[in-house]
């Protein structure tokens, strides 16, 4: 170590040492400070009770037999108490007191007539359960079953969806034609041909037979001559009167293009006369044409 680095580093010591004073210096009396507590009011650490005691220091929810704060310590004799409110004191589920020699569960209580209901409700589940598994397995391995079950779900579907389907006339006739416009040509289902008649006469009417009965709902009309729609008349009052006894009244509109019109009276028919009642007026007066006259019926 060098000798010299070590005196220029050791400093020497000058002046004099003074004794530490015996006693802290004198205060004048000051009032005492109040000691507070760092408490914050919190909310509760548990679910208050009615009956509970809640600190007026800290929040807390005592039980009702405590005397002190169980957080803070505080008394709690100016503690406020938890109530209930009104609705929740009506609709309270009182705890559940079993009277002496009784235990919960026995015959006659409320819970026994529970338990009653929920088994008998189990036993019914079960029931239902096992019926479904068995028309499973009936519907699986027995093909009757499934015939008849598929064909009532059919009938089901079409009588709340009903599709019309088109139904051809075995017989048209007529009393009243023009010559080559014959009543057959109604029904051929080109709609460039036409059934053409007179009405210097009595009012031409037309009869339209089927080979069975049907559930007639709806026509569409092809209204006035195909080629030559405004010459002859169209018919604006159509009266059909259907084998059962029961007529209707249909108003076709004074349209070239097809028309759709709903039946009322037409269940189980077999034949129906459309009788020519009115017309709008062609540029010839005297005659009434119509294209196609097609049916459809009920599956
Ligand atoms: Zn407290």
């Amino acid at each position: 170590m060098d000798p010299e680095l070590v005196a220029s580093l050791a400093q020497p010591v000058t002046g004099f040492a003074e004794a530490r004073p015996e006693q802290p210096p004198e205060l004048a009396p000051a009032p005492a400070i109040k000691k507070t507590r760092a408490i914050v009011r919190t909310k509760p650490s548990r679910r208050l009770e009615p009956g509970d005691l809640v600190c007026a220091v800290c929040g807390e929810g005592n039980p009702p037999t405590r005397n002190f704060c169980s957080r803070c310590g505080e008394s709690l004799a100016d503690a406020g108490t938890v109530r209930l409110v009104w609705w929740r004191r009506i609709f309270r589920r009182r705890p559940k007191r079993h009277p002496a020699g009784t235990r919960p569960g026995q015959k006659g209580t409320r819970e026994h007539r529970t338990w009653q209901w929920k088994h008998s409700l189990r036993r019914v589940r079960a029931a239902v359960l096992l019926l479904g598994v068995l028309i499973g397995l009936l519907y699986a391995f027995y093909p009757p079953f499934r015939a008849t079950v598929i064909d009532n779900s059919v009938a089901l579907y079409r009588k709340v969806v009903p599709t019309l389907d088109p139904v051809r006339p075995a017989v048209v006739q007529a009393d009243a034609m023009m010559p080559g416009h014959g009543p057959n040509l109604l029904v051929d289902t080109y709609k460039d041909t036409y059934w053409a008649a007179s009405l210097a006469g009595k009012k031409p009417k037309l009869t339209i037979r089927f080979n069975d009965s049907y559930l007639l709902r709806s026509i569409i009309l092809h209204s006035g001559a195909s080629d030559a729609f405004a010459k002859d008349g169209r018919p604006s009052i159509l009266r059909f009167t259907y084998n059962t006894g029961k007529s209707e009244n249909v108003l076709p509109e004074d349209s070239p293009t097809a028309q759709t019109i709903d039946l009322k009276n037409s269940t189980l028919v077999t034949s129906v006369t459309v009788e020519v009642i009115d017309v709008y007026n062609g540029t010839d007066p005297q005659t009434v044409a119509i294209s196609e006259l097609e049916f459809f019926a009920l599956k």
